[in-house]
Formats: C-alpha cells, structure tokens, sequence
C-alpha cells in the first residue's frame, strides 16, 4: 500500500507542460511548514479529448520531478478509471481513482444481498458510530450500492495482479451520480468495502451542492460542512470498526476553485485530526490561458482565437460535461466584443477574482470545456506555451498557491 502525506492535492495538467510551475506551489508551501502530496490527475476522458496517453502523463510528472529536484512525495492517479480501462493505466499510475458511479442502483445478487445485510445488521445498534444508521440505511444501501462495491473490489483485483507489490494507493469514487450519499449510507459502503476487501485510502462521495467545473461552490455552505464533518467522522470511525486503512480520508472532486468551501474543509480536519484529498483539474488550463493573454500580442491573439472556437461550438463541447457547468449563451459575450479586449481585459474577465466587477463566470466556464479547442491546435499551441512561458507558469503558480493551497492550509 502507497501511504500518502495526511494531505494531499490533486492537480490536472491538461497538456502536460506545467509540472513544475506546479510544484513550485507545494515548494512554497512546505517552506511554510505544510507537505501535501502532489498528485497529478488525468482522466481517460481528458486523455481522449487531448490526443494524450497514460504513459504521457507519468512521463511529464517525472521529468518536472527531475527538473525541480523535488524530493517530497508525488504521484500519477489513473482518475476515473474502470474494468474497461484500467489496464493502459496500471504500467503508469500509483493512484487509482476506481469510479463505480455508473454501477449505483444495481442489484447484486439476492443472496451477496442478503448475506451482507445479516452480516452488518448489527451497525444499528452501533453506539460508537458517529451517525444513526438503521436497519433501513443497511438493507437500502446494499440494494443500491453492493453491486458497485463488487465491482470496485473486481477493478482493486485487476490493477494488483498488474502491480503484485501492492505500492499503489486506491481512491473509490461514487460522485458522479445525481444524488448525494448521505453519512449514514458511506458507513454502508465503506463497511461494503472493507467486506469486498478493498482497501480503499481516499473515498469520493456525492456531497450536496452544485460542483460546477471552474467555478466557486453553488449550495448551501452551512448545509456543506455539516454533511462533510459527518462525512469525516464516518471515515475515521470505519477506518477502526471495518480494519480499512487508518489512512482513510475524504476526497473532494472539482474541489479548485471551491473558494467558499475550503475554511470549513480546513477547520473541520483541523478539529478532528484528519486529512483529505482535494482534486484540482482545469484550473491549471486556464491559467495557461490567462498567460498568454497577459503576454499579449500573439498570446493575447491565440486566447481570443479559443474563446471563439469554443463559442460557436458550445453544445459539442458542454455535451460530456453537462451535469457540472451552468452556462448561459446571454451572458457570454460575444467573440467580436472579445476580439476587442485588451489583455488586461480578458484576463479581468477569466480570472477567478469574485471582487472583480469584470469577472465572467460562464466565460470561465465555457473555456474550462474548451480545451479540446487548444487540443486541436496541436503544436500551434504547444510552441506558444514555450514562447509565454513565463507569464503562463507565474499564473498556474500563483493560482495554486494563493488561491487554492493557503486557504486550505495556511490562512
Ligand atoms: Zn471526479
């Protein structure tokens, strides 16, 4: 088993070129006392879009690794992965992020069903759990999610035939789905875990709220932390009562940009002692964006060429992203009115700074799904990433530093 640091980080990098701007950001906060393990996320669905392979993404981590000289803990998380793919991943990744979503509402078999049920029908009377759970939340939740657990403990099988030494750390993920799982039905799934003999480390639950990619968190805070205090205390609790791994922790999907809700996630672990896993993705693209608009002249000239590709194909590019965006065409602006910004404008406009009367948030958004854009620029883009090196990695570290890992841990 990997063990991770008690925190750790996941962050995209779409096209693989800002590894180190990156880790200049973890660089800058172990200086100030705080190790999180960095790990680089890539999901199948992003590798598909951007022409991109498993192998490419372990190759990028290690050669910014090398370039840094970085000497803290890192890895390459293989992020919703599944029987069907998981094998190109397993040669490169450390990190599994097994996504059964799909498999929820199931049904295993009447008698998985029945045997589980009567196995665990004592956590009703549980008094050291941290939630109430019934009868009901244990038949329920075996009817809803055993076959998915099953499924997940099949994927755990594959990727440690592939990888005998067992280094590898496993996230299972069930956020991708419409409704939230409340503290009561995770007990049931992580006792379903340890029952399918899957040791899982960070467990990614539905929370309640809109996590809208890009953009800061849509819901009720109190309502949030609330649900993820419960959370955390059902994780620690499992981690004794089922044997799972003590190092069981939380894991938080489109956690960047999630401004509003990282002083409770900070303060909640801080008072129970725990850590969590907080994946970051697309932000780190548009920072690239915001680089080369900031560098102007062709930079600026090559942003405006992606917003209006993006623009005109919206409907294609919001398809796979449907359920985690909130666009509307009547406050986007038009490319002609962008073609007429100025750099300082566009950035204004993309920039995640709520103050900032000029900030655009369907903008934001529908550029985070625009990256195919980019993709299909191919070397056009590539170079340019090389020409505005320096403004694009100053923002990617900046944005990940300043506003994603102080508020997390150091404000
Ligand atoms: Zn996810």
């Amino acid at each position: 088993m990997k063990i991770l640091y008690k925190y750790s980080v996941g962050t995209g990098d779409r096209f693989g070129r800002q590894g180190v701007a990156q880790l200049r950001a973890f660089q800058l906060l172990a200086q100030r006392g705080i190790k999180a393990t960095i790990v680089w996320n890539k999901s199948n669905r992003e590798h598909m879009i951007i022409g991109t392979k498993a192998a490419d993404q372990r190759d990028a981590a290690d050669k910014s690794i090398q370039a840094v000289g970085y000497k803290d803990q890192y890895c390459v998380d293989a992020d919703h992965i599944g029987m069907h793919n998981v094998d190109s991943f397993i040669p490169y990744a450390d990190f599994f992020t097994i996504d059964v979503a799909d498999f929820i509402g199931k049904p295993a078999s009447a008698e998985r069903t029945k045997g589980f049920v009567a196995a665990y029908a004592l956590l009703a009377q549980d008094k050291s759990a941290p939630v109430e759970i019934t009868r009901e939340d244990i038949e329920n939740s075996a009817k809803k999610y055993l076959f998915a657990i099953d499924e997940a403990a099949k994927v755990y099988r594959r990727i440690h035939e592939g990888k005998p030494d067992g280094n590898f750390h496993i996230e299972v993920s069930m956020d991708e789905t419409d409704l939230p799982q409340s503290p009561a039905e995770l007990a049931v799934i992580l006792a379903g875990l340890a029952d399918a003999k899957v040791p899982v480390q960070t467990i990614a639950p539905k929370f309640t709220g809109r996590f809208n990619k890009g953009v800061d968190y849509v819901g009720d805070v109190e309502g949030f932390n609330k649900e993820f205090e419960a959370d955390a205390k059902v994780a620690i609790w499992a981690a004794k009562a089922f044997g799972l791994p003590e190092s069981l922790k939380l894991s938080v999907h489109s956690g960047s940009d999630k401004f509003s809700i990282y002083p409770g996630i900070k303060r909640i672990c801080k008072a129970l002692g725990c850590g969590f896993h907080l994946k970051t993705a697309g932000t780190t693209w548009l920072e690239e964006l915001i680089g080369l608009a900031e560098a102007g002249g062709g930079g600026l000239a090559l942003a405006k060429r992606v917003y209006e590709k993006a623009y005109a194909r919206y409907d294609e590019l919001a398809g796979p992203y449907a359920a985690v965006i909130d666009v509307s065409m009547d406050r986007l602006p038009t490319p002609a009115e962008v073609n007429s910004w100025t750099a300082e404008r566009y950035v204004a406009a993309l920039r995640h700074d709520k103050k900032n009367p000029l900030f655009n948030q369907d903008l934001r958004q529908l550029l985070h799904i625009g990256y195919k854009v980019a993709a299909e620029m191919g070397e056009e883009y590539l170079s340019a990433l090389k020409t505005y090196e320096e403004s694009i990695s100053r923002n990617v570290t900046t944005n990940l530093f300043e506003r994603h890992l102080k508020p997390l841990f150091l404000d």
